[in-house]
């Protein structure tokens, strides 16, 4: 019984290994066959005459030159749509902002940024709102010029008092000095300053506190027309402590 079954099985086992054996070889065999030879076939040959296969042929071809370049069309791609408009935007900021505004001097002499107070929004009685820093000094301290530029205006206001239009290189902006005491001697409107350059003296003319002398500072941007007494506010603010000093 024993050496039957042993037969048997034996034989059961060598059947079956040898379908496997022949499943395995003949599909291999088979596989081997059609597959190198219709794969260099359209390979090779694609390469030659391109029309049918170009999917295959002309990737790898033009895989190989744009390898370099593919990474760059594949990034910019996605990015292009959002770059393209950002530009617009970015520049015109960069352009309105940056260049004419820059960090500014403090314009009273001992006063330091973190000395000042940002009061641009502080409501005022009769008035919109202040669009203006106060910068609190002694009667007779000295004003300073925020940045390089041009006089436009010296001009006594019931407001403002005694006050000097500076207009900044590019003309694109205004800073204001008001309430003050008196003008720097050799001050003429149309000469051009330079950033330190005193105007003025602290003081209190005009509507000022004459218990508070202070400066009363300002920065519009001019509108086409240059005209030294209208604009719109900008804070100076951000401007006067930006450098910290
Ligand atoms: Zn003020």
């Amino acid at each position: 019984m024993k050496w039957l079954l042993t037969l048997l099985l034996g034989a059961a086992l060598g059947v079956v290994g040898t379908v496997l054996w022949l499943g395995r070889d003949v599909p291999s065999a088979g596989t081997p066959g059609p597959g190198p030879a219709v794969t260099p076939a359209p390979t090779a040959q694609p390469a030659g005459p391109p029309p049918p296969p170009p999917g295959q042929g002309q990737p790898p071809g033009q895989g190989q030159p744009p390898a370099a370049g593919v990474p760059l069309p594949a990034n910019s791609l996605p990015e292009v749509p959002t770059p393209a408009p950002v530009p617009p935007n970015a520049t015109s900021v960069d352009i309105d902002v940056k260049p004419a505004l820059g960090p500014l001097l403090v314009p009273v002499a001992g006063v330091s940024a973190k000395d000042l107070t940002d009061t641009f929004n502080q409501a005022r009685p009769g008035e919109r709102r202040h669009e203006a820093l106060d910068i609190l000094a002694p009667k007779g301290t000295p004003v300073l010029a925020v940045a390089d530029g041009k006089v436009a205006k010296l001009f006594n206001s019931k407001p403002g008092g005694l006050t000097v239009y500076q207009f900044d290189p590019s003309e694109k902006y205004a800073y204001y000095y008001a309430h003050l005491d008196s003008y720097a001697p050799e001050l003429k409107e149309g000469m051009t300053i330079r950033r330190g350059q005193m105007v003025g003296y602290v003081g209190t003319t005009g509507n000022a506190d004459p218990g508070t002398p202070h400066l009363h500072f300002a920065i519009f941007e001019l509108g086409p027309d240059k005209k030294w007494w209208e604009g719109t506010p900008v804070n100076p603010y951000p401007y006067l402590t930006a450098q910290g000093r």
